[in-house]
């Protein structure tokens, strides 16, 4: 892969991973097996499992001759089933077990290997991510100056973040009003529609408050929680401004100097992205079925479109207008954090990439990038926003049978909103938070159940679409940041290394 650029490296190693990937799917991903007579347990007489992409099933023979039978079914078309081997393992960890040993079909184990590759990737972007974010942050806030204009910065990255949120859930809106996804489907409802998890909006943001007080900071670090290392990191170097002279040199110094070489790890790190790649989208491809896809299919078609629109529409204008850049050059900047967001679901795993790709191969300076990006891959997520906004909708369209009214839809806006906001940027985190928004319309959270099954693919999605929005958001504030406010004519593109 030696001449081939970067991006096209990544994208190569997510396109082979795709189609092996398929491929075992197709050929490979049906199974019968037993577990050895050997294995079992006294009372049990046999125990015999299916693997299929769509669907997983356990028969138990007692040795009375009763059988019981468990499901794994992402279609939850099957009674009594569960969506993911992920519930399975939470209620039946014996028979999940017995699974993993004896009943995966080969596309499942590679894919599962595969899995376990690509998470070595992402684990060293783990590695780095902590150090990375408070030598960066310490760096880039001492090097403002002085705490006024940190306070002007922070505004309008809020001011940009609630735009661009709000224009995402608009787009979301418009688009699930207008395709109805929910009203033509015939995905049908859970059997027991009335269980209730009960999770507080106001309890989840005053969290949010709270853990923006790390109680005990070396904890906050050892935890990865990044919200508590933002606020402590940024309090530690304004203080360090405060005190000044000899003491504000030999910590600009010493956290400048720990910055560049956790830059020069996380710049290696990059270059191992096409292979991480790689093998997350085997994982992906081998083990997901298509049976899922088409029960949900106008539901998804709903939200890529609108991720879409947002991503390449109205994200380009404002960085065309506001940043005065060239969204095609800024978008290849960006690749491989793009595209490593999209293999791995996750923002804050991606967060490396993206600072190092701001700052390396777009040319953001770090004052601005060590400030917009952890903050943002923490609480601006555009895109999770938006597929909140679509799901909820979806949801009420199958359950109500016609579209929640106008004000309903306000306080979907609102909620989805405030939920981005306290979503972690993990995977899934978006799955989580959308249960605020059920309560808040009052449809019951167990119809979540019915698009669980396509959540790491739409995941997948909306996680790229937040980092992209991250990054324009650096471009945008940066350029501000340059011309005190006013957004100025465009201007050439810095030159993109690497
Ligand atoms: N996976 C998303 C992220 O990391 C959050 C979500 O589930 O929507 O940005």
């Amino acid at each position: 892969m030696g001449k081939l650029a970067l991006h096209w490296q990544i994208l190569a190693g997510m396109l082979l991973g795709a189609a092996i990937g398929l491929t075992l799917n197709v050929t490979v991903s049906e199974s019968t097996s037993e577990v050895p007579r050997e294995n079992l347990p006294a009372g049990i007489r046999q125990v015999v499992l299916h693997d299929s992409s769509n669907l997983i099933t356990i028969d138990v023979t007692s040795d009375d001759e009763t059988t019981q039978r468990l499901v794994v079914d992402a279609t939850r078309r099957e009674p009594n089933s569960v969506a993911t081997l992920a519930e399975l393992a939470a209620g039946h960890a014996r028979e999940y077990r017995w699974f993993q040993h004896h009943g995966r079909s080969w596309s499942r184990w590679f894919g599962d290997n595969a899995q376990r590759l690509g998470g070595l990737f992402l684990r060293m972007l783990r590695m780095v991510a902590v150090p990375l974010i408070v030598t960066s942050l310490v760096t880039g806030v001492m090097g403002l100056g002085h705490a006024e204009r940190l306070g002007k910065m922070f505004g309008r990255t809020l001011a940009y973040y609630v735009a661009t949120s709000l224009l995402a859930i608009t787009t979301g809106l418009l688009m699930v009003n207008l395709i109805q996804p929910g009203l033509r489907g015939h995905a049908h409802k859970p059997t027991d529609p009335e269980g209730q998890t009960d999770v507080d909006l106001g309890e989840v943001l005053f969290t949010q408050v709270e853990t923006m007080i790390p109680a005990n900071p070396i904890g906050a670090l050892a935890d990865g929680n990044f919200l508590s290392i933002i606020c402590f990191s940024v309090a530690f170097a304004i203080f360090a401004l405060i005190v000044g002279g000899k003491t504000a040199d030999l910590i600009r110094d010493f956290v400048g100097a720990a910055f560049e070489v956790m830059m020069a790890m996380t710049m290696a790190i990059i270059k191992l992205a096409p292979l991480g790649v790689f093998f997350l989208m085997v994982f992906v491809t081998a083990t997901q079925g298509v049976e899922v896809f088409k029960s949900l299919g106008l539901y998804m078609v709903t939200v890529t479109c609108a991720l879409a629109f947002h991503a390449l529409v109205t994200l380009p204008l404002i960085l065309k207008l506001v940043a005065g850049r060239n969204p095609l050059e800024f978008a290849k900047a960006m690749s491989p954090a793009l595209l490593t967001a999209f293999s791995s679901a996750s923002s804050n795993g991606t967060l490396p990439l993206t600072l190092a790709s701001v700052e390396e191969r777009a040319g953001v300076s770090n004052r601005v990038s060590s400030f917009v990006l952890p903050l943002g891959a923490t609480i601006n997520m555009d895109g999770t926003a938006l597929y909140e906004a679509v799901a909820v909708l979806f949801i009420a369209q199958l359950y109500h049978g016609e579209n929640l009214p106008l004000t309903d839809q306000i306080i979907v806006a609102v909620t989805a909103l405030l939920a981005s906001i306290g979503a972690a940027g993990i995977p899934h985190a978006g799955l989580v938070m959308m249960v605020i928004i059920l309560q808040a319309v009052k449809l019951p959270v167990d119809m979540q159940a019915i698009i669980i099954g396509v959540d790491r693919v739409l995941d997948m999605c909306r996680t790229s679409v937040n980092v992209w929005s991250d990054s324009c958001g650096c471009a945008v504030i940066a350029r501000l940041e340059a011309h005190g406010g006013k957004a100025p004519p465009p201007t050439t593109e810095p030159s993109m290394e690497l």
